[in-house]
């Protein structure tokens, strides 16, 4: 089996430098067995996504050295690697599901969302969706869609436990009775993320989902979405969120977080992807310093280490200093 792995950023600010964290282990990973690394731009949130930092991002890897082996701009035979060019994959897809009865047209208005949550806050019940349209019949469904604007949501079980196998952290039981019927496709036809990325990880052949662990929640419905479509998952590895040294999620007020901004303060790309690669990995020597490639001729996932991982200028500074 040929390991392929990607990086799915969403261009909606500057390149983050978690972006090229999350890069780093997908590329060590695929480049130590052979594998092939992609590069998929997420863009399905028209109003936040732009061109310009799509491009910042690509300008941003390269700079780091994290080259793509299929991308945006490069082609390969899974493309296009634009989810705003894909939209008619995500459609049929969806359709499938509503075909198959795992997923239905909700016809709720804002209103009633809006009653509903806050009816849910008042009573302190599950915040979710209630199943309000899971019933309709199809020939209702189909009519009403006719002329009403509607989303389209997963169906979710309403008991029982989702069983995550996360290659670093093991079995991760989450209730489905915590899990909100998501929604796949907006009322303007377009997917959400998690409709998009599974879909695409599935027509992409991404065999290893390495991504940081804000998104394990997110892996029940994705789990069950490959179930619906009848396709083998992805082997799932949750990377630990680079931290602040007050240990909160790294963020811009306590630490510079566009890789930009380390290029134009003179860092050498080497060390700021030596010190990402520190974050989550030591080498078998324990040598602070060292290079991508020897990064990948040393790579072994299962030596990924999870602490917590402080993201710290100063330590940068110092690996910096020692180039
Ligand atoms: N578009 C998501 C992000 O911006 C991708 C998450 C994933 O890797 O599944 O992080
Ligand atoms: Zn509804």
């Amino acid at each position: 089996m040929t390991i392929v792995t990607r990086i799915a950023p969403s261009p909606t600010g500057d390149p983050h430098v978690g972006t090229a964290y999350i890069a780093l282990f997908n590329y060590a990973f695929a480049k130590k067995n052979g594998g092939k690394f992609i590069l998929r731009i997420e863009d399905t949130d028209q109003v936040r996504s732009t061109r310009e930092s799509e491009d910042m991002i690509l300008k941003a890897l390269r700079w780091v050295g994290l080259e793509w082996d299929e991308g945006p701009d490069v082609g390969g035979p899974n493309g296009p690697y634009r989810q705003s060019e894909r939209s008619a994959i995500y459609a049929e897809h969806s359709a499938e599901l509503i075909k198959k009865g795992h997923a239905f047209r909700c016809f709720c208005t804002a209103e009633r969302l809006a009653e509903l949550r806050e009816k849910q806050r008042e009573e302190g019940t599950f915040q979710g969706y209630d199943g309000h349209c899971e019933g309709l019949s199809n020939e209702e469904s189909e009519r009403r869609a006719a002329d009403e604007s509607f989303v389209v949501r997963m169906k979710v079980p309403r008991e029982g436990v989702c069983v995550v196998k996360d290659h670093f952290r093991g079995d991760i039981e989450f209730e489905w009775s915590t899990v909100d019927a998501q929604v796949l496709m907006k009322s303007d036809g377009l997917p959400t993320y998690h409709m998009a990325n599974v879909v695409d990880d599935h027509l992409m052949g991404v065999t290893h989902v390495m991504r940081g662990e804000e998104w394990l929640s997110s892996a029940p419905k994705h789990l069950l979405l490959y179930e619906y479509f009848g396709w083998e998952p992805p082997t799932l590895m949750h990377l630990p969120l680079l931290r602040n040294p007050d240990k909160s999620k790294l963020s811009k007020r306590k630490n510079p977080t566009s890789i930009m901004y380390y290029e134009r303060m003179g860092f050498l790309p080497e060390a700021l992807l030596n010190y990402l690669g520190m974050m989550a990995w030591t080498m078998p020597d324990g040598e602070e310093k060292f290079a991508l490639e020897q990064m990948i001729e040393n790579f072994d996932v299962d030596r990924v280490s999870l602490g917590g991982p402080v993201f710290d200028i100063e330590k940068l500074t110092w690996l910096n200093g020692r180039y």
